[in-house]
């Protein structure tokens, strides 16, 4: 037997958790063609069918783009820190793409690696993540040639698939799942089928392979020049979790904060020297692919993509990873 719950007693739930005064994230409607992960007020703002995925990603719940971490105050030659108070609000991410889900586990892995990062530790303890199975893919997608699939459910609580009724099924898989909707669900014989996922569009243990002797490959810039350089790849994307720290404030009190970055950007790696080890565009476009197909699987075991396909998606002039994967393929080695 499946279990499913229909869809105003979804939007039920959705109320009586901000009742709770949990803090509720889905994707909303905010402009004509834009949807985006955003803390909603009422259930009715939560967008559930129409749309292929928001233009952001769910790390900004558990790693947000601007984070406090302490406050300092001087006084004399006397230095106190004074530590920002941990998150503590319970919060539910409802209707999520798998492929937002599936970069949790692998964003564990870095915060949790040569230092356990307490704040996002934390978030992700106090967050429940609900997945909507995908009906339906653009051209941007490629979730099915990194190993996942539009009914994915890693680094969900619980996955939810439209029975095309104004019904759900809820497949519960975890604990924090079964807990969310515990006596909400009713017993059925009907189950749910995500949409048919795209065709796979990259073999990506032939992409490690060639990346393994492709770093010296002139055609770098030809793949990559119209690279503007402005960041939104990896805002946009799931796992991209670069990251600067500066001091906000004066000199006798303010806060030492955490922004999220890009290697994208110019400045990345400019040194105080003047120096800048990836000074051109296209070398900063290698490292991004590098890290997310070379380096991180080599240090964790899996790959630093979804294959959300956000990064082509939000590119000015549609580049992200896929164009670079399949012109690499193409070039063979
Ligand atoms: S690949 Fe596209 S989105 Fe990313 S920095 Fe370059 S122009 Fe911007
Ligand atoms: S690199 Fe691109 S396709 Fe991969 S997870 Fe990030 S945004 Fe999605």
């Amino acid at each position: 037997m499946s279990q499913i719950i229909s869809k105003p007693a979804l939007r039920s739930l959705v109320d009586s958790l901000l009742r709770q005064g949990r803090r509720v994230i889905a994707p909303v409607q905010i402009r004509p063609n834009l949807v985006s992960y955003q803390p909603v007020r009422d259930s009715q703002q939560v967008l559930l069918e129409g749309f292929v995925r928001p233009l952001n990603s769910i790390k900004e719940i558990v790693f947000p783009r601007h984070e406090e971490l302490f406050q300092y105050r001087v006084r004399g030659r006397q230095i106190d820190l004074l530590p920002t108070p941990m998150p503590a609000t319970e919060q539910v991410v409802l209707a999520a793409r798998p492929c937002d889900a599936a970069a949790l586990p692998i964003l564990d892995h870095v915060f949790n690696w040569d230092f356990r990062d307490a704040a996002y530790n934390r978030r992700r303890e106090l967050t429940t993540v609900v997945t909507l199975a995908c009906s339906e893919h653009d051209a941007h997608c490629f979730c099915t040639s990194v190993g996942s699939a539009p009914d994915d459910t890693r680094g969900s609580d619980a996955l939810l698939l439209d029975l095309g009724d104004g019904h759900l099924e809820v497949r519960c898989v975890s604990d924090k799942g079964q807990s969310l909707f515990a006596g909400q669900t009713a017993a059925s014989n009907r189950t749910g089928s995500a949409g048919p996922g795209p065709e796979p569009r990259a073999d990506l243990g032939r992409v490690g392979s060639l990346l393994e002797q492709a770093f010296d490959r002139t055609e770098w810039p030809a793949w990559t020049n119209r690279c503007m350089g402005c960041g939104a790849c990896a805002f946009g994307c799931p796992t991209c979790h670069c990251f600067d720290m500066v001091d906000e404030g004066g000199p006798t009190s303010g806060s030492r904060v955490r922004n999220w970055d890009s290697c994208q950007f110019g400045h990345f790696t400019l040194h105080a020297s003047g120096h800048n080890p990836r000074d051109v565009q296209p070398q900063r476009q290698r490292q991004r692919i590098y890290h997310k197909f070379h380096v991180y699987p080599k240090k964790f075991g899996e790959l630093l993509c979804t294959g959300c396909g956000n990064c082509t998606r939000n590119c000015p002039v549609s580049l992200g990873v896929l164009p670079v994967l399949e012109a690499l393929q193409s070039a063979g080695v």
